[in-house]
């Protein structure tokens, strides 16, 4: 089975300041589909604005949606949306210490951090906006509040387009990597077999997890620098860094995904 797992905003949508390739989009949906591709989308985005996305872009609908950074999995048949309670219960019995609510009071007198509105969070996602000037002593104040004692994660990412720090504290086994790690469980697929592809922040875990990784042409330098250092220290790791220039297409965005879908031989 062929599959093709992909981050949305600046991976797979041209929503950067790059130039993209207009007929890169029809080229992703009509390869996914002539190639029998089963088709991941790995997104910060929540699946309202998911679903605005497909709209806006134009990208056709996936097979299993892993949003809100990893910690909810649907899977789209029939026109449907299926929740996977499943994975609920997965993540309830792997970190058994989260506790949104407690990690929302830990943090509550910490300068330079607000908490995003109600529709980014969720029982499994506790998220904030970060001044990003003084996102150093907030994450020392984080770590020193938080770090270690909630089975969570502690994920920092900058938004260039708008200037925003985001921080997200997640389960430890509720990320865009274990979301991928349990799909491909369920689907019986190694994880050499499942292409991922990213372009920033949060996307260095699944990058750096085992799978085929892809960076688009426009990834962030510091994602680059990232995963260049986990590739010096694991040399298994794969990861192929999209330059343009395959059928014609720059790198950047959607072109990237296809190259990247090319290179490994998802498609043909
Ligand atoms: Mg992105």
């Amino acid at each position: 089975m062929k599959i093709l797992a992909t981050d949305l905003d600046r991976t797979l949508l041209p929503n950067g300041s790059w130039k993209n390739d207009s007929e890169a989009i029809s080229m992703f949906n009509e390869l996914t589909e002539k190639n029998g591709v089963l088709v991941i989308y790995v997104t910060g985005r929540n699946l309202a604005l998911t679903e605005n996305a497909i709209k806006e872009f134009g990208v056709r609908y996936p097979n299993i949606l892993c949003a809100d950074v990893g910690t909810s999995i649907r899977k789209y048949e029939d026109g449907v949306w299926k929740f996977d309670d499943g994975w609920i219960d997965h993540v309830k019995r792997e970190s058994p210490r989260w506790d949104a609510m407690a990690i929302r009071d830990a943090v509550a007198g910490i300068n330079g951090m607000r908490e995003q509105e109600s529709e980014h969070l969720n029982q499994f996602k506790q998220s904030y906006y970060v001044d990003h000037e003084k996102k150093d002593q907030v994450l020392i104040k984080v770590d020193e509040l938080v770090k270690g004692k909630f089975d969570e994660v502690i994920v920092y990412s900058f938004d260039s387009q708008d200037g925003k720090g985001l921080l997200d504290f997640l389960p430890a086994s509720a990320t865009k990597q274990t979301a991928l790690e349990y799909v491909a469980k369920e689907f019986g697929a190694a994880k050499e077999d499942i292409v991922f592809c990213g372009d920033s922040g949060n996307d260095i875990f699944p990058l750096t997890a085992g799978f085929c990784g892809v960076l688009v042409k426009n990834a962030d330098d510091q994602l680059v620098a990232n995963v260049k250092k986990a590739m010096n220290q694991n040399p298994e790791l794969k990861v192929y860094f999209a330059k343009g220039g395959v059928k014609g297409l720059k790198g950047y965005y959607t072109s990237g995904v296809i190259e990247g879908a090319y290179h490994y031989g998802i498609f043909d």
